[in-house]
């Protein structure tokens, strides 16, 4: 079967509830009681259990935070996984962010991308499914959240005492399709010296990064001296020989000094120039106050060059998901406050990742650090080789010429939460990528293509049994 040409007879209908789904401002905010996550991600749940019902397909609320549409009969359950909370719109769209509007073969709305569009799309395999009446040999389920964008209360909830279906898709990302995620930790390493700050040059303050999961792009560190001058004049022969990017401004007995490096995206360390490194490499040719000396040392030691946690004594390399990374995307440093290095670590299936915190918590003791703040979430994989992404793979191929193979990724998407679960679309290879920018869009063309393929996967694993043969 061609889906290509019912999916077109669609369309209209297809626009209609997407522009509903889109003029619902669905930012979290304030909760209540009976909203949890704000009155606009509840009215864009209901919204889409309203479509459900009116298509005549079982429909369910689960604690006001998420919810599921749900067509046929059986004991299995297949599972698609969407959300419908966006966000904030930001500053600087050329049109209303939550009036949508068509121009030039784009949808332009907040959330059309991530996640409204691909939700209605996958809404509609199931719709189309239903109406072309076919037999199916379990149940399919999507599964609504309000609060992806946030701190997934919804799928946490949902889970608790909902079925886990047996398989399923999240289409929350970009075709082909994504089976692997690493696992990835933030925590805090904390010094615990309780040495005093003596010495000719006395660190005040390091001040580096905001985020874990950015490579800080500079990093400033702040000394006291009575001989200020020695340290500027250290700091430009450091600059005039390294080559590096550097600035400094003296203020009576301090100074002040920036290193510049590169930004990149935290699973990707090795892309940027981490400034708190190279300010950490310059610290060190300085005779630094004795508590500083300690804590850069450590750093020394754990922080700089480190890229695949070796240095941790957390690190392992797969072959298909690749090596461990880690990222040290906050430094803090105060003379008489807390003082930290904050790092983000992902790593691969295969890893025993509570065995090597704990031989690393045994290496930090004698340097007088700890690890605090520790969140943890573990690795996610579905072997490439599983039926479900060899269907879901030759849908899209069935439609599109691209070949490229599925992959995994460093970062995290929707999916995980499904045990058996893959992200599947909806951006395809030459997709323009706006999710969370401003002017968000997405073309109508794509959108009817993520429908066919949708529809497509549906009918090779509820009807065709999985069967890939054309
Ligand atoms: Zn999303």
């Amino acid at each position: 079967m061609d889906f290509r040409s019912i999916v077109k007879e669609y369309e209209p209908k297809i626009m209609e509830d997407l522009f509903g789904l889109l003029s619902i401002d669905s930012v979290r905010t304030e909760g209540t009681k009976d909203a949890p996550v704000g009155q606009g991600p509840k009215d864009a749940l209901l919204y889409m259990l309203s479509l459900g019902e009116r298509d005549g397909m079982v429909t369910k609320i689960v604690d006001n935070l998420a919810g599921h549409i749900e067509l046929g009969e059986g004991k299995d359950l297949f599972g698609i996984l969407g959300h419908v909370d966006v966000v904030p719109a930001g500053s600087g769209w050329d049109t209303d962010p939550f009036t949508p509007e068509v121009k030039d073969g784009y949808i332009i709305a907040r959330g059309v991308q991530d996640d409204k569009g691909p939700t209605i799309a996958a809404y509609y395999a199931m719709k189309i499914l239903k109406d072309l009446d076919l037999e199916l040999n379990q149940r399919v389920r999507l599964i609504i959240g309000t609060d992806e964008e946030s701190d997934w209360e919804c799928t946490k909830v949902y889970f608790k005492n909902e079925e886990m279906p047996g398989a399923g898709f999240a289409p929350d990302a970009e075709f082909p399709l994504i089976y692997g995620e690493k696992g990835m930790t933030t925590f805090d390493l904390v010094f615990k010296s309780d040495i005093e700050p003596i010495g000719d040059h006395v660190l005040i303050s390091i001040d580096s990064g905001e985020r874990y999961n950015m490579v800080p792009e500079s990093a400033q560190a702040v000394l006291k001296s009575t001989h200020v001058e020695d340290i500027v004049n250290t700091f430009k022969n450091y600059l005039n020989n390294t080559g590096e990017k550097g600035d400094f401004e003296v203020k009576d007995n301090e100074v002040s000094i920036t290193m510049y490096g590169k930004s990149a995206h935290g699973s990707t360390p090795r892309e940027g120039v981490n400034a708190a490194m190279l300010l950490n490499n310059f610290l060190k040719t300085i005779t630094i106050d004795d508590r500083a000396l300690k804590f850069i040392a450590f750093g020394d030691h754990f922080i700089v060059d480190n890229y695949d946690g070796k240095q941790f004594g957390i690190n392992y390399t797969h072959n298909e998901m690749g090596e461990s990374s880690v990222n040290t995307g906050v430094v803090k440093y105060a003379y008489d406050g807390e003082s930290y290095y904050g790092v983000n670590l992902r790593y691969p299936v295969g890893l025993d990742f509570k065995a090597a915190l704990e031989g690393f918590k045994k290496k930090l003791d004698i340097h007088h650090f700890e690890v605090e703040n520790l969140t943890h979430m573990v690795p996610h994989y579905v072997d490439k080789n599983d039926p479900l992404v060899k269907t879901l793979l030759a849908s899209y191929r069935k439609y599109t010429d691209d070949d490229t193979e599925p992959f995994t990724i460093g970062g995290g998407t929707y999916a995980r939460v499904m045990e058996r679960g893959v992200a599947f679309g909806a951006m395809f290879k030459d997709s323009l990528d706006t999710m969370h920018q401003k002017n968000e869009r997405m073309k109508v063309e794509e959108l009817l293509l993520a429908t066919t393929i949708y529809l497509e996967a549906l009918f090779r694993i509820l009807v065709r049994g999985g069967n890939n043969e054309d």
